[in-house]
């Protein structure tokens, strides 16, 4: 198995380091590739895209031309995992932030997002959350979170926090507003691997 981290920037290590310990605990043989240039995801079984500041990203994605690549494994259906900035890039639409700011997003789930929705830097938090798939309470870490404001009707939501979505999949794409790679709690990364494994 073969998994590409977009590796621009963000948590790319933790991620990294949280789907060689899934692999390891659901005894998947994988390689792990960090994500820089063109040519490695058409490669992958499955894509990462780790948080960071959603702008710089999706610029980013754009300018090194990974962002087609992105587009075109989510129509072959390969399994796609993104977190917080990596979840506002990969959105239908972004809210006001997203559009004063001409952000580009790729589109490839049907959700609208609202950046900053929890507040900034200082407001980050952790809770516990629930998580459709995981059979006991998950400790999410928010920080400069966006949340999900509308899902399309092939959109399965699979966490809220109070009254807000956190967390939506359609198809293989998974879409986090926090981030599960800075905890040790690997349930996620196994959970998107078992994925990649169908
Ligand atoms: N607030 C960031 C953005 O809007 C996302 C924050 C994060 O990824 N931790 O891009």
């Amino acid at each position: 198995m073969k998994i590409g981290v977009i590796a621009i920037q963000g948590n790319i290590e933790e991620h990294i380091h949280a789907l060689n310990q899934a692999m390891k605990k659901e005894q998947i043989d994988g390689t792990v590739i960090p994500v820089k240039h063109r040519g490695i995801i058409p490669k992958c079984d499955g894509i990462v895209i780790p948080g960071g500041e959603s702008t710089t990203l999706c610029r980013l994605m754009k300018k090194e031309g990974i962002d087609t690549e992105i587009k075109n494994a989510a129509q072959k259906n390969r399994p796609i995992f993104a977190t917080c900035a990596g979840l506002i890039a990969i959105a239908k639409k972004g809210g006001k932030e997203a559009e004063q700011t001409k952000q580009e997003l790729l589109g490839i789930i049907d959700l609208e997002v609202e950046r900053n929705a929890f507040g900034r830097q200082r407001e980050s938090f952790e809770t516990e959350v629930r998580i459709n798939f995981l059979e006991t309470p998950y400790n999410a870490i928010f920080i400069r979170a966006p949340k999900i404001t509308r899902v399309g009707k092939d959109v399965e939501t699979i966490a809220t926090l109070n009254n807000n979505i956190i967390a939506a999949k359609q198809k293989n794409t998974i879409a986090l507003s926090f981030h599960p790679e800075l905890t040790n709690d690997t349930r996620i990364h196994q959970h998107y691997i078992k994925l990649i494994k169908k």
